[in-house]
């Protein structure tokens, strides 16, 4: 096992990770910029290095900091987080070449699923649906006026290299294709240093289901279940739950069975989410696969009793698939709610002094937060400040377990989301376990501007 583990991030899950490794008995590390002195990481970690002023291209995604900071701490292993590091494939090359363990899947497997048309072609050859689309890039022109007579109408431009939703543009009628595909490429360019976009069948309203992976260095992957995002404010989720109201447990194992036969056939190992659309049938297809412990892993924890984090620790120091995560057993019901900072009306982020910071607690509640009362949230990163999790017998008792908790959830001197989500938890259709990825446009009444 590891003695020391360097945590290239910041915020709730640089603590999420230290605290998987105090559990663990592993010495931590943590890096942070001058932005994040009094964080809650620097203050947990046991050593923590500075690297650099607080813009993220300076700092956290620094490849050259971040390294000097595990040479200079002597540590064996280096836990990227999500965002920032943790699907740069270059930055787990320089970790191999550095002989530091990177904590997550292989150089070249993070390469195949960063570039989204090359992930869809290989997981189709492996076993699993993939949405109506292009082969893979659009190439020029010819080619895109035939992909889109193949794939009819509406259709959806995506960036090959793109994330966060980012980079897609939908396409409803023939004559905005071109003008669509020019601007998606310079988009495109612009966001992710590549104009590589490919063409994928748009589905009016569907929903987002993923399931959750790990494959341990022996050729064992194994799948903890799905979880349900269709909560989703421009393509970014807000609340997360686990099991899908939208699955059966016949569906699941079928679907499951696939995910697991074709990452087992692409060699995959550590964490990782296999993101699907479900359309209006029940159809299921693949859209993307994510190579990293998401934002939204708790839900699969409280449901599972695996710790994931810790098992990515396992997994990454040679321990079979048995030992990393203990046995499993399916329980119960699991919702998370990100609690942004920012306006719950307008959105624009609300960074600033928190002056006030009381979390619930009690039965059946996980809050996974770096903020406290006093800490200044800097405007530099990422608006999530806290993830509150519920954990209920059934979905109606986690739905009551979270509203009684958004209303104890007490954060003063910034704008958070939590009146949003009280609104989303209030709401019948969200009770019923009816919607999709266009449930918050029809609850704000806008178009998701
Ligand atoms: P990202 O990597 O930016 O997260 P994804 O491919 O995972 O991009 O898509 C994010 C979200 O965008 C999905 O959850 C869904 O809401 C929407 N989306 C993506 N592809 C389609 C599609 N073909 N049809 C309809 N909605 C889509």
């Amino acid at each position: 096992m590891f003695q020391k583990i360097l945590v290239a991030n910041r915020g709730e899950i640089a603590l999420r990770v230290i605290c998987a490794c105090k559990e663990l008995g592993i010495s931590t590390v943590a890096v942070y910029s001058e932005a994040d002195r009094n964080s809650l990481h620097v203050r947990f970690a046991d050593e923590a290095v500075c690297i650099g002023p607080a813009r993220s291209s300076e700092s956290y995604l620094n490849i050259p900091q971040v390294i000097s900071a595990a040479e200079i701490t002597n540590v064996d292993a280096i836990h990227p987080g999500y965002g920032f590091l943790s699907e740069n494939a270059n930055f787990a090359k320089v970790c191999e070449a550095s002989e530091l363990a990177f904590i997550g899947p292989r150089p070249e497997i993070i390469e195949m699923m960063g570039e989204k048309d090359r992930a869809r072609r290989e997981v189709k050859t492996a076993g699993l649906p993939t949405i109506p689309g292009s082969e893979g890039v659009v190439e020029g022109e010819e080619q895109l006026a035939k992909e889109a007579a193949r794939i009819g109408y509406p259709l959806i431009l995506k960036a090959s290299a793109g994330g966060g939703g980012r980079g897609m543009r939908v396409v409803r009628k023939q004559d905005e294709l071109l003008a669509a595909y020019q601007t998606a490429r310079s988009e495109a360019q612009q966001a992710f240093g590549t104009p590589d976009v490919y063409a994928e069948k748009f589905l009016e309203r569907p929903r987002h289901i993923e399931f959750q992976v790990l494959g341990d260095q022996h050729g064992k992957v194994i799948h903890l279940g799905e979880r349900e995002c269709s909560v989703q404010r421009r393509h970014q989720k807000l609340v997360e739950e686990s099991p899908s109201p939208a699955l059966d447990a016949k569906r699941r194992k079928e679907l499951g069975a696939k995910v697991v036969k074709a990452l087992e056939k692409i060699g995959y190992t550590n964490a990782g989410t296999v993101e699907f659309l479900m359309d209006e049938d029940g159809a299921m297809y693949f859209i993307e696969m994510n190579t990293r412990i998401q934002v939204e892993h708790p839900v699969t924890e409280l449901v599972t009793g695996v710790d994931l984090i810790k098992a990515q620790i396992r997994i990454a120091a040679g321990e079979r698939m048995e030992e990393a995560t203990g046995e499993i057993h399916h329980s119960g019901h699991a919702i998370e709610c990100r609690i942004n900072a920012e306006d719950p009306v307008t959105f624009v982020p609300s960074a600033g002094r928190i002056t006030t910071f009381q979390a619930p607690g009690g039965t059946g509640v996980r809050v996974d937060s770096a903020a406290y009362a006093d800490a200044v949230i800097p405007p530099y990163y990422d608006s999530m400040i806290a993830k509150l999790i519920v954990k209920g017998r059934d979905r109606a008792e986690a739905i009551g377990r979270m509203k009684r908790a958004l209303e104890m959830f007490v954060i003063e001197g910034i704008k958070t989301s939590i009146p949003l989500h009280r609104r989303i938890l209030a709401d019948p259709d969200f009770a019923a376990g009816k919607f999709d990825t266009h449930f918050i446009e029809r609850l704000l009444g806008t178009n998701g501007k």
